[in-house]
């Protein structure tokens, strides 16, 4: 007891060195239970997923290729309620545009959901009798085949109409239809119509024209949305995302279309990753086409955005 007395007083007068000495007995006890429990491999913790070495292969999504003979865009000069819009055609065969202003949004889902079931919609007649009058005013084109041509659709002033109703809208402002012309060129292609979407400024909603939607109809009663693909463009100058949103630059999901001599003369040396190889994949579900084959099977994460990878296509059939 003596004894114990004494060593206290000792430490208690050596203050520093006995402070010294309870601290590193806590540093060096804490260090054993954190080793004992993670064992020495910690550093893995740190590690991306992307540099682990076996890289599961993202699953590749089989497509088709397939002719989309309508083609669309905005035309040059303003577009306005008032005014009207101009719309830039360029068809592989006579066909008929079909323009919808104010046509209602359930009308045109409905419709859609027909075509899904039996109710083809093959022809101008055929949406007519679908949309069943759920829309402001209808115009109609005719459209020989040819490169370019610019039409003209307006709303007569004596319909008075100046916007297409409160936010959330019931009405989309107009609504583009393309239908091949001669019922025999209808069994060439497999995509029998195109219905556009276009938004329309007006005096609620003052966003400017641009095309919302794009779906593509097949004879076999599918509907695809036409989506844009992320790529960038060989010019430099104007932003890449302007060019890929237009119609010509675009992939269906689940249905390629468009020629192969359309996507090669877009394609360069342009790999993001090993800047050497041909741009071929297109990454799922951002859609960012950035990356050659080869380097594909490094990365579960896109090198543009950083999304997980969930599934990619090819722009090209691979050589074997
Ligand atoms: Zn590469
Ligand atoms: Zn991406």
């Amino acid at each position: 007891m003596a004894g114990m007395k004494l060593l206290l007083l000792t430490l208690y007068e050596y203050s520093p060195l006995f402070h010294i000495v309870v601290v590193s007995l806590c540093f060096l006890l804490t260090a054993a239970i954190v080793l004992g429990w993670f064992g020495f491999d910690v550093p893995v913790m740190l590690l991306s997923s992307d540099e682990t070495e076996p890289v599961t292969p993202t699953p590749e999504r089989p497509m088709v290729q397939e002719t989309n003979p309508f083609s669309l865009a905005l035309g040059s000069g303003p577009a306005s309620v008032s005014d009207g819009v101009s719309l830039k055609l360029g068809c592989l065969g006579p066909c008929v545009l079909s323009c919808f202003w104010g046509c209602e949004v359930s009308a045109l889902q409905r419709a859609l959901h027909n075509h899904q079931q039996n109710l083809k919609l093959t022809c101008p007649q055929h949406f007519l009798e679908a949309l069943h009058l759920h829309f402001h005013y209808h115009q109609m084109f005719r459209i020989s085949r040819g490169d370019e041509h610019e039409c003209h659709t307006c709303i007569p002033h004596d319909q008075s109409i100046t916007d297409f109703g409160p936010l959330p809208r019931k009405h989309y402002p107009l609504v583009a239809v393309l239908t091949l012309a001669e019922t025999e060129a209808r069994n060439l292609y497999n995509i029998v119509a195109s219905v556009i979407v276009i938004h329309i400024p007006d005096d609620i909603y003052r966003l400017s024209a641009r095309i919302l939607f794009q779906y593509l109809l097949t004879s076999q009663g599918d509907v695809h949305e036409l989506k844009p693909l992320f790529m960038s463009a060989e010019t430099s100058g104007p932003p890449d995302l302007e060019r890929s949103c237009q119609p010509e630059e675009t992939q269906m999901e689940g249905d390629p279309l468009r020629e192969e001599t359309d996507w090669s003369e877009h394609i360069g040396r342009n790999c993001v990753v090993c800047q050497n190889a041909a741009v071929n994949r297109v990454l799922l579900p951002c859609r960012h086409a950035c990356v050659c084959d080869s380097c594909m099977l490094h990365f579960q994460h896109c090198p543009i955005c950083r999304a997980f990878v969930m599934e990619s296509f090819a722009l090209r059939a691979t050589r074997t």
